[in-house]
């Protein structure tokens, strides 16, 4: 089964989209996911330049030799572009073997473990009515577990927070189409202040049962986290999610020796390497990778499997900067791991699912990607073409004084 063609496709219906197509000498296809937000053209450029003259002739069905074979064959090893990269051509390889098998590819990976993947969906608000509308507006949806995100008082946009910038809905696409990334202030004290008693008054209006999720986008020292998972620990979260940048493993230790609400860290990773410390020594409770930015659906396996060693559970990053081709691979995962713990989910746009035609389901809270052989998920390029790539950058963030500071 060798390979005779590898293209990258650039497409920008509501946001920017990287899929790599890999199509076999029997004329099978497969899909992936190396969507990086912002920087979308650095791994198109490293795919077309230095990844599709490797591909085309070598054997489809060697999955992991290919992953090994870029992964130590380029010397240069992990980073965000480098593991995109290889993580399309994986999910592509996956999503072939799967078709070839006439499976889904959840069966290749061993089976369903579960009926479903349990969802969580983006509620937020501005002031507390406005959060308890979105609240509301998900459960009426089906989602099963909602995550929380809040205005803060004297703060404008504040990050997860739905408002209309620019005629769109900020917490659908953050990334804004500007020549140069929009800038955001931030104080953390405020949020600090302020956080606590929102999750006072969603237990209170919608009970103890609801599991309820937070993110902090790593702008916490590790002291402030430590405070903050000590005040939300009567609201019984679901997890605490990113308190701080995630370059330092060790500061999850200081975290987890002041508060027992759940951690989940990863996003921004992009190996099992970035996990070791924090995995061997249980600092956290859930990996947040994404299969699109963790070397795919191998790279996810490997990382899921290690956490599953130790107990820590997945909570596979599912933005809608993850095309629907990088979500498919993840719910596959979701099926076939034991340790599942959440998949995030956020809607994709119509305009988006016009060029990505999936077949994954969302019913009574649970995500499921149907029994299609493969992936599940085709790419129309006629439709791709009528989106051409446009310029977006994710937000640059700063203190009152005007410190550049996580955003
Ligand atoms: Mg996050």
């Amino acid at each position: 089964m060798r390979i005779v063609s590898a293209e990258v496709v650039v497409t920008s219906p509501g946001r920017n989209f990287v899929t790599l197509r890999i199509t076999t000498e029997d004329g099978l296809s497969g899909l992936g996911d190396a969507t990086l937000n912002g920087r979308e053209l650095a791994v198109r450029a490293y795919l077309v330049e230095h990844v599709v003259p490797l591909l085309v002739g070598r054997d489809a069905s060697a999955v992991e030799d290919t992953w090994q074979y870029l992964y130590r064959g380029a010397y240069w090893r992990r980073g965000p572009v480098t593991m995109a990269a290889i993580a399309a051509v994986d999910t592509a390889l996956w999503d072939i073997k799967a078709k070839a098998a006439g499976m889904p590819l959840y069966q290749l990976l061993g089976g369903a473990c579960r009926v479903g993947a349990l969802a969580y969906g983006h509620a937020s608000g501005r002031d507390l009515p406005e959060l308890f509308d979105s609240i509301r507006a998900h459960l009426e949806r089906g989602y099963r577990a909602i995550r929380v995100q809040t205005g803060v008082p004297g703060l404008g946009v504040v990050y997860g927070v739905a408002a209309s910038v620019g005629g769109q809905r900020y917490d659908y696409e953050p990334a804004r189409r500007t020549a140069l990334p929009v800038e955001e202030e931030w104080d953390t004290r405020a949020y600090l202040r302020h956080v606590p008693g929102v999750f006072e008054a969603v237990r209170a209006e919608f009970g103890p049962e609801l599991p309820l999720l937070h993110d902090g986008h790593h702008r916490m020292t590790p002291i402030q986290a430590a405070k903050l998972g000590k005040a939300l620990e009567p609201y019984d979260l679901f997890w605490l999610e990113d308190a701080t940048p995630g370059e330092d493993q060790a500061a999850l230790r200081l975290i987890r020796q002041h508060t027992t609400t759940p951690l989940a860290i990863g996003e921004v990773f992009n190996s099992v390497h970035d996990y070791q410390e924090l995995i061997t020594g249980r600092l956290i409770d859930y990996v947040r990778s994404a299969v699109t930015h963790t070397g795919g659906v191998t790279g996810m396996r490997r990382l899921l499997d290690f956490a599953g060693v130790y107990g820590i559970k997945s909570g596979i990053h599912g933005p809608t900067d993850i095309s629907p081709v990088g979500m498919a691979a993840a719910l596959h995962l979701d099926l076939a791991v034991h340790n599942f713990g959440i998949q995030e989910h956020m809607e994709h746009a119509a305009r988006t699912l016009e060029v990505f035609r999936t077949s994954f389901t969302f019913d009574g809270g649970l995500l499921h990607p149907s029994d299609a052989p493969g992936l599940g998920v085709e790419l129309d390029d006629e439709a791709a073409g009528a989106f051409p790539y446009e310029a977006a950058y994710l937000p640059v963030n700063r203190l009152r004084d005007g410190t550049v500071h996580d955003w």
